[in-house]
């Protein structure tokens, strides 16, 4: 045996032991049909090709490694920026232990949801029972302020009416009448965790102003969307609307829940935004989304409901960031502090700074419709060529959004929008038209080895770095984080390529 009590190995050394190759290449001999080592590195060589290309993306009954997650992993995310609020998926077990682990292993943080486990006899009859049986635990257990509901496939495929479900729970004693559940059909056969997050917060807006009546004051109101940067993205969102004076209320502010500190204390909840704030949020003058794409219907709901909306995608490099500032500033009356105008010459001098490296290089970019929007704003910014540009839950009107951005740019000329495609359609992209960067998740890692196209992380999920989330990618500070993590790739790979001595060391040095 290659370990025992006495010498436990890391799976990375345990599996090259004789006991593992052995049984590897025995697999391979029992499931991979016989097939030779020559026929496999034939049909990779294919898969690179214009004409694997052409059959790939002709591709609609199959998704390979697509840049989504489902609907109610959306859900539980909006939901954990409400003061002391739990998620409760109405479903079935092992989705919610998908969302919670998929959140933790980004945040490294513990991520709480709770399910109604629903199994067979729920699935014949009902999840009834499993909601009255299920808020009482949560109420009674984990003691929330408020309880967040949303569905898994399995309770809306047989049809379950959460609205009648949650009265029927209340009268039945599982939480008190006055109770706030507020709840989201979430199905997750449709859409993805992007509809998961506007289909709960236009929810729980809907349970606190429903039926109110508006009395217009001027604050504003500030949705971030669904993003893996949360805890450094709101916190500096906050210090720049604090320097402008700017009275605000941010609905969902997940910073706090995904980044508690280690100092002895459990914290099942952290920060949020006050539920007595998510109720007076309906006197705002108006309410800005930061991502467009994550709040159409919540946005509609908050118009229909008299107040100004605006809608921005990800507020990432100096244009995006001007638009939003500007548009505070114009709504609240509030000018642009002298310190935050220098944060931005800062910002523009190290883009110029840097020019030489960045300009002309090509980039792939994969990843949220308002993400990949706002990178690849960002690359032109630095002279850049947003060469593909992939989102599997963009649709159409996006990608006219995307062309539009194009024209507007001379870098945009050559650039391609790919909507509802995944990272296999990619992969063929990468093949028969290359470029020097990938942008996007860790889910990319694949496709960098493959390809041999240098990855850069900087959108949800980043599993395999740490800690990325802690440093925001907003405003002019965060851009500058931007274009660091773009530069420190872009000189990595340069002293890869020019490491050998006396053949590529020509570049290889420390003054250039
Ligand atoms: S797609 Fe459906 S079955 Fe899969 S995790 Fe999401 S809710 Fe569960």
């Amino acid at each position: 045996m290659p370990q025992s009590a006495e010498k436990v190995l890391d799976h990375a050394p345990l599996f090259r032991e004789p006991e593992y190759t052995d049984m590897l290449a025995r697999k391979k001999v029992m499931f991979e049909c016989g097939v030779s080592d020559v026929q496999i590195q034939d049909t990779s060589e294919w898969t690179k090709t214009w004409e694997y290309r052409e059959k790939n993306l002709a591709r609609t009954a199959l998704v390979v490694n697509p840049v989504k997650a489902c609907q109610p992993l959306g859900a539980v995310f909006a939901a954990a920026g409400f003061e002391k609020t739990m998620s409760f998926v109405h479903g079935s077990q092992g989705c919610v232990a998908y969302y919670r682990s998929h959140l933790s292993r980004h945040f490294k943080e513990p991520s709480s949801a709770v399910s109604s486990s629903m199994t067979e006899d729920a699935a014949v009859f009902g999840g009834l029972n499993n909601m009255v049986d299920g808020l009482a635990n949560t109420y009674k257990l984990y003691d929330p302020k408020m309880i967040a509901v949303s569905t898994t496939c399995m309770a809306e495929v047989i049809g379950d009416d959460l609205h009648a479900f949650i009265q029927t729970a209340k009268q039945k004693g599982s939480v008190p009448e006055n109770f706030d559940v507020p709840f989201a059909h979430t199905p997750a056969f449709v859409g993805s965790h992007t509809d998961g997050y506007d289909n709960m917060m236009k929810g729980v807006l809907e349970h606190f102003w429903k039926d109110k009546e508006r009395k217009a004051g001027t604050r504003i109101n500030i949705i971030p969307g669904f993003d893996g940067f949360v805890v450094g993205n709101n916190r500096e969102l906050k210090r720049i609307l604090d320097a402008m004076g700017v009275d605000y209320t941010i609905l969902s502010d997940a910073a706090d829940q995904y980044d508690t500190p280690a100092d002895g204390e459990f914290r099942m909840y952290d920060g949020g935004t006050k539920i007595d704030d998510v109720a007076a949020a309906l006197d705002a003058k108006a309410t800005l989304s930061l991502q467009s794409w994550c709040t159409k219907k919540t946005t509609g709901f908050i118009g229909e409901k008299g107040q100004e909306t605006a809608s921005f995608h990800y507020p990432m490099g100096v244009g995006a960031t001007d638009d939003l500032l500007m548009k505070i500033s114009e709504l609240t009356g509030k000018p642009i502090p002298a310190e935050i105008e220098k944060e931005r010459g800062r910002f523009v001098d190290a883009m110029a700074d840097s020019q030489a490296h960045l300009h002309g290089k090509k980039y792939a970019i994969y990843g949220d419709p308002d993400f990949v929007y706002a990178m690849a704003r960002f690359v032109m910014e630095t002279g850049g060529e947003p060469t593909h540009c992939l989102a599997t839950n963009g649709k159409t009107e996006w990608v006219e959004e995307m062309k539009a951005l194009f024209a507007s740019s001379p870098f945009g000329a050559n650039a391609q929008v790919w909507a509802g495609k995944d990272l296999w359609h990619l992969r063929s992209l990468l093949f028969t038209e290359p470029v020097d960067f990938l942008i996007g998740s860790s889910y990319g890692k694949y496709l960098e080895r493959d390809t041999g196209t240098p990855l850069i992380r900087l959108t949800f999920p980043i599993f395999d770095r740490h800690h990325h989330h802690r440093f925001p990618v907003w405003g002019y500070q965060g851009g500058l984080r931007v274009l660091t993590t773009l530069l420190d790739k872009v000189f990595d790979t340069l002293d890869r390529e020019t490491i050998n001595p006396g053949v590529t060391d020509y570049s290889y040095d420390l003054t250039r």
